[in-house]
């Protein structure tokens, strides 16, 4: 591959929650395009992949995350393009929903994407370069029962985006959000029939994404300079109007 016009352009990617689902076909994408992928991964080990550096990170954590961007940026340079995608569920009627079950949800979901783009602008803004794609929810602009605070959360990455979008002005770093409906991973296994099926009859498309699908987005974004606090759905059509 030495010479070709992808490893010449080879870019640094940082992608939480890289080590399966969604994460793991963004990060496999980037790796195929001979760039040099870093995926975080927490208690269930790296993914068994040669081609992917595996950091250890809990988002959640700010040490984890500076110790996580210095192996990755020491292995392969600043980061320049970051997919903020580590998430997860912890559903409940707001009734019975816990104040540890909502917040949980926004420190994984929103300030965990926080704290790795707060981390990663210090290398692009060195670079004058940088893109960031945060893997928000159909969730975050319908809503869903039992997902108060995972709808907040993943809606919060949309104010989050647009405002960095402003703080970025004129520089050529980018912010944007991708938005999938159902998609075929662990977390969407969690859901039961009845749940699955309800989502499915929102949808046109009449099927689940697969993660490459969304993976498609991610590299879109990451290609398009000029598309700045923009909400991409990857929801075969469930979000029509929105
Ligand atoms: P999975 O449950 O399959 O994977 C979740 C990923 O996030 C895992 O890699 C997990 O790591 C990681 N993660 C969770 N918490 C943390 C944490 N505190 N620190 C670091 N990593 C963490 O989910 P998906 O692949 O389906 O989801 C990926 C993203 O897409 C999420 O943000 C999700 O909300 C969003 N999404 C998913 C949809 C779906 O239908 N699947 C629909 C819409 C949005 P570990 O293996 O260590 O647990």
């Amino acid at each position: 591959m030495a010479g070709t016009r992808e490893q010449e352009a080879a870019r640094s990617v940082f992608v939480t929650g890289g080590n399966r689902g969604i994460g793991l076909a963004i990060a496999r994408r980037f790796a195929a395009a001979g760039d040099r992928v870093a995926v975080t991964y927490r208690g269930d080990g790296p993914p068994a992949d040669a081609n992917l550096l595996a950091v250890r990170c809990d988002v959640t954590d700010a040490g984890q995350v500076e110790q996580a961007f210095k192996e990755a940026e020491a292995a392969h340079g600043p980061v320049t393009v970051l997919v903020a995608n580590a998430g997860i569920t912890l559903d409940r009627l707001l009734l019975r929903m816990s104040e540890e079950d909502f917040t949980s949800v926004v420190d994984t979901n929103l300030t965990g994407a926080f704290r790795v783009a707060r981390r990663a602008m210090r290398g692009m803004l060195g670079q004058g370069h940088g893109r960031i794609v945060l893997i928000s929810s159909t969730a975050a602009l319908h809503g869903a029962a039992g997902q108060t605070n995972y709808a907040a959360a993943k809606a919060g990455l949309v104010g989050f985006a647009r405002s960095l979008t402003h703080e970025l002005g004129p520089r050529d770093i980018t912010c944007n959000v991708v938005a999938p409906g159902l998609t075929e991973t662990d977390m969407s296994h969690a859901l039961t029939d009845e749940q699955r099926q309800r989502l499915l009859d929102l949808t046109p498309a009449g099927r689940p994404a697969h993660p490459d699908e969304v993976a498609d987005a991610v590299v879109f974004l990451v290609g398009a300079g000029y598309v700045r606090g923009a909400v991409i759905p990857v929801d075969g059509g469930a979000g029509l109007g929105h």
